[in-house]
């Protein structure tokens, strides 16, 4: 048996990185995937190699051994050589390479999980996006939402038959799920086992279909969530509930709800980080002669003492202000830059009496030693 070059079947240079490898396996797994191309021998030949080759290819050691020896260096090791890999090996790998979730749900309205040899089938997972304001993220909140997905159907109660009984073990499998194949090869019969096309993997088949689902014991249908959102969450988050995502057909396991947090912008308030940020604008008046001024915070508002004689730029700071941290007594602050604000048009009045005042000694400015640079307040509130 001439087997081919690896990097050949992954379609790959020979100095591929680890993640082109992958991806490249990715690809060729979900083309071949036995799922997909029900009683293809050939397609599920080109799954095998495929995953071979990855096994190869993907391990260090092996490689080099590849490389150095080509098909000899690993040739006699469980698993790859000779007989190629086995479905339960191939599959077992998917864990890592499709991180977690298997890919196969999306193509098939229902991906399937081994449960003791027959296969379970999963609902496939649904994604959501929530869209909350900077008051609902700092207190956490409790958001009821109306899903559309696929529910168990009513009528059959989500087994997909008629009538409660109407139950038959499936006729090509002998109800194991799972079908074997010999096949002759030069170097002798070679086993293999795959899912039973009929059946799907589920071992049973439905005698009387249900009217309303045709069989599949899922239908469209809507479901209001009520979705806790911890406090201090923030844009691009994914909070996932486990069986809240589409159900899976004839009373399998239902898939997961995604949710991605989305920030609404708030009017006056920006977020940095953990910490709330608020532009203050003050006369030059009010900086010389002291005042006190309301500002919006995350719970509302706040008063806050503007010392005669502030100076522009200076950033006070609310304590405890800010933005939680998610899962965590930790809270940011919120920090309140003064800004002088000139005005723009004067009366007459006004115009006399800032002229009166331009040319007072206390009216040029005299940085001294207490007034700090923009540079250093940065320093001071950011590190
Ligand atoms: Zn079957
Ligand atoms: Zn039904």
């Amino acid at each position: 048996m001439t087997k081919r070059d690896y990097y050949d079947i992954l379609g790959v240079q020979r100095n591929a990185g680890a993640d082109e490898i992958k991806k490249a396996y990715r690809k060729l797994a979900i083309k071949y995937h036995p799922d997909k191309n029900p009683g293809d021998k050939a397609a599920e030949e080109q799954f095998k190699e495929a995953a071979e080759a990855y096994e190869v290819l993907s391990n260090q050691e092996k490689r080099q051994r590849y490389d150095q020896f080509g098909h000899a260096g690993n040739a006699g090791g469980a698993g790859y050589g000779g007989g190629g890999m086995n479905m339960e090996d191939i599959f077992s790998q998917f864990g890592d390479i499709f991180g977690g979730g298997s890919p196969f749900e999306s193509f098939f309205g229902g991906g399937q999980s081994s449960r003791g040899g027959r296969r379970v089938s999963r609902g496939s997972n649904l994604r959501i996006k929530v869209k909350l304001t900077l008051e609902e993220i700092s207190k956490g909140v409790e958001k009821k939402i109306k899903v559309n997905k696929q529910v168990a159907c009513k009528t059959c109660n989500g087994s997909g038959a008629k009538d409660g009984s109407s139950f038959h073990t499936c006729n090509t499998c002998g109800g194991s799920g799972s079908v074997r194949r010999v096949t002759n090869t030069i170097l002798g019969q070679m086993q293999t086992t795959s899912t039973c096309p009929t059946c799907n993997g589920e071992g049973t088949q439905i005698t009387n279909k249900c009217a309303v689902c045709h069989g599949d014991g899922i239908v469209r249908g809507e479901e209001t969530i009520s979705i806790n959102i911890p406090a201090g969450v923030s844009e691009g988050m994914q909070l996932s509930m486990s069986g809240k995502g589409n159900a899976a057909p004839r009373g399998g396991i239902a898939g997961d709800l995604i949710i991605l947090i989305e920030e609404i912008p708030h009017e006056y308030l920006k977020r940095e980080g953990n910490n709330i940020i608020y532009d203050l604008h003050i006369s030059f008046v009010d900086a010389a002669l002291g005042s006190s001024v309301e500002i919006p915070t995350i719970d509302g508002k706040a008063k806050i003492k503007i010392e005669a004689g502030t100076q522009g730029g200076k950033i006070l700071r609310l304590k405890g202000k800010g933005v939680p941290e998610v899962n965590s007594y930790h809270h940011g602050d919120q920090l309140v830059y003064v800004n002088i604000w000139t005005p723009k048009a004067l009366s007459h009045e006004e115009r006399d009496l800032l002229e009166k005042l331009q040319s007072s000694p206390n009216f040029k400015p005299q940085p001294g030693k207490n007034e700090k640079s923009f540079f250093d307040r940065m320093k001071e509130y950011f590190e």
